[in-house]
């Protein structure tokens, strides 16, 4: 199989199913996910599917506690495999989120990323069309030419309700924020909570341009 070419019919599969073809495509040792810890789905698909699987965590000095709660219940619920990845050394907690959005997150999550899939042939993520616009034409797999890397997003094709009925199905816990008002979670700083009807990424950067942090578009 081509990198650059996949099965059409990952696009019709269940996610636990892609999971399941991307380590026999690649190896299990090759896969690596992505977990923002907004929910506990992907993660949850991706240890049951392909159990002990690499899950990265990229703690940007900035997480929610409610977050960080989360990713203690799941990992001991799901006996993750969780690595935490940290920015660089000289990377410390400052106000630069407050003048210069690009470049903290270039040092909290685009560079820390770029360490996470180093050696790695494929990067799993939770990133699902439904989010908004520059992600409607998420591809459930696609080599990702930037990051020389293949990156798989089995969740792409999941709405809101497919999540909430996964979630009830394998009795998982919920993001304690969800129910605030934050259906997008990253870093405190730059979340807010949105208003019903409101996009659902409209909370994240709130009066700033930037939609993406970087690690998606
Ligand atoms: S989301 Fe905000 S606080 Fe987090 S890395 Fe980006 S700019 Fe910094």
């Amino acid at each position: 199989m081509s990198l650059r070419t996949f099965p059409e019919s990952l696009e019709t599969g269940h996610p636990a199913d892609t999971l399941r073809w991307a380590a026999d495509t690649f190896g299990a040792a090759e896969l690596v996910v992505t977990a923002s810890f907004e929910d506990a789905v992907l993660v949850h698909v991706a240890a049951t599917a392909v159990p002990g699987i690499d899950v990265v965590l990229l703690d940007t000095q900035y997480l929610f506690a409610e977050t960080k709660w989360l990713v203690a219940e799941l990992t001991k619920r799901l006996d993750l495999n969780l690595r935490v990845v940290h920015p660089l050394d000289h990377i410390q907690p400052d106000n630069l989120w407050q003048s210069d959005v690009e470049g903290c997150c270039n040092v909290r999550k685009v560079e820390p990323l770029q360490r996470s899939l180093q050696g790695k042939a494929a990067w799993v993520t939770g990133v699902r069309r439904v989010d908004g616009p520059t992600r409607a034409n998420t591809p459930i797999a696609s080599f990702d030419i930037g990051r020389n890397i293949v990156k798989i997003n089995p969740l792409a094709g999941f709405s809101d309700d497919d999540m909430v009925l996964y979630a009830q199905l394998h009795e998982l816990p919920a993001n304690p924020l969800t129910e605030r008002g934050y259906p997008s979670i990253g870093c405190w700083p730059c979340t807010r909570p949105v208003a019903p009807g409101e996009d659902r990424r409209g909370g994240r950067w709130a009066g700033n341009a930037k939609t993406e942090c970087g690690l998606h578009g």
